[in-house]
């Protein structure tokens, strides 16, 4: 492995946070010894590609639309539900390239993001029965029954196995297209048993073998946590959610840490700050970072910020927010010379009503909606229609 890239203390000292409570016994160990054993899922050659088309989108010269589910259910593995996936992702990057007249980078939610950081522990069924919150199908099952909930070792074994079917079928239509143009794969790197054994060596040092781009959360962003030693010592691109407790200090360090040899196309920068956070800590962000920060390619993710609950307990997002907030990042990121290089979306082929139209600001308690087809294991998606509008509208602001 390359010094340069050597993370200061060594991952495996750091406290790694948003870790499921594993059960006692070997069993954890004996998967994690199993996944280290089997072939990566991806290649040292397939994430250079994947980085140099990323320095492309850092030059100005091309676009990234990094986007998915919130939750991939193992379900969603079958050969047809996967192509659906693809194509629609391939047909969103084609509308992007078609409004900005800029090349387009799809880079999926999918073929591993099967893990979820929660923001508690626990949750009230209707009945009032407590149940330990859904960590993602890595881990756990959604039903709302306890036995679904409790943590299972062997679904990090089946992770991988859903994760291989979805990157075979994904592959298959990467012949004929560009390099820098193939739907690549990335999710959130969180649980360290399965990405630790994943890591891998290669020609050019070590990577995550489990996807061409991971990514570490807004909540496991802490500078001497374990997932940012971890990110550190790979060569894949990595990405990092910012959201609204970042500070411009913060970000140049971890700009540094995740990107110490200043590589383009290495470090995805990822703000979901809330479009009037975004208003208000975007411009000193950008500023100090390209002032004192390594490299980054800016992603805006315009839907974590925008999350409401409602009195029924949903999670919705109002679309005018999410529209605002790609335009408010384009034009702030712009006015600090800097590139909005893309957006990092929420998103799905079904036309679900998770998200909402709310105009004028509504108060949230006041907004009275039926969810007839809410079907998202997690946060809630854009619809075909609403992404359309979203695209169209970070192509405009460009
Ligand atoms: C997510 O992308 O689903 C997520 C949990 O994001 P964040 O870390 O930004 O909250
Ligand atoms: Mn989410």
């Amino acid at each position: 492995m390359d010094s340069a890239v050597t993370p200061t203390a060594p991952a495996g000292s750091r406290r790694a946070r948003q870790q499921p409570p594993w059960p006692d016994g070997d069993e954890l160990a004996e998967v994690e010894a199993e996944l280290a054993a089997r072939p990566g899922l991806v290649t040292e050659g397939e994430c250079t590609a994947l980085r140099d088309a990323l320095a492309r989108a850092s030059r100005g010269e091309a676009l990234v639309l990094q986007a998915g589910d919130c939750a991939e259910r193992f379900a969603d593995a079958a050969p047809a539900a996967v192509d659906r996936r693809a194509e629609y992702l391939y047909s969103l990057a084609d509308a992007m390239s078609t409004a900005s007249g800029l090349p387009v980078v799809p880079l999926g939610r999918m073929a591993g993001q099967y893990a979820k950081p929660r923001s508690a522990e626990s949750e009230t069924r209707a009945d009032g029965v407590r149940l330990p919150v859904y960590r993602g199908d890595a881990v756990n099952g959604p039903e709302a029954e306890p036995s679904a909930r409790s943590c299972d070792p062997r679904r990090l074994l089946a992770a991988y196995d859903h994760a291989a079917a979805v990157l075979g079928r994904v592959r298959a239509t990467w012949p004929g297209r560009p390099a820098g143009r193939r739907l690549y794969v990335s999710h959130e790197g969180l649980l360290c048993a399965y990405e630790s054994p994943l890591v891998r060596r290669g020609a050019d040092g070590s990577h995550a073998s489990s996807a061409h781009s991971v990514w570490i959360g807004d909540r496991t962003r802490a500078l001497d946590g374990w997932h940012v030693g971890w990110a550190a010592g790979l060569g894949n691109p990595v990405g990092v959610k910012l959201g609204p407790s970042i500070t411009p200090a913060e970000a140049v360090r971890l700009s540094h840490v995740l990107n110490p040899a200043g590589v383009e196309g290495r470090l995805l920068f990822i703000v979901r700050l809330g479009a009037g956070p975004a208003r208000r800590l975007l411009p000193g962000l950008v500023a100090e970072v390209a002032r004192r920060g390594a490299p980054v390619v800016w992603l805006c993710d315009p839907l974590h910020g925008n999350t409401w609950r409602l009195r029924s307990g949903r999670k919705t997002r109002p679309v005018e927010a999410v529209r605002d907030e790609v335009s408010v990042f384009a034009r702030i990121v712009r006015a600090h010379r800097q590139w909005p290089a893309g957006l990092h979306l929420e998103t799905t082929p079904e036309d679900v009503t998770e998200c909402v139209s709310a105009p004028d600001r509504t108060p949230v308690p006041a907004l009275r909606v039926d969810f007839p087809r809410y079907t998202s294991a997690c946060d809630p998606r854009l619809n075909p229609g609403q992404t359309a509008g979203v695209l169209a509208r970070f192509a405009e602001s460009l």
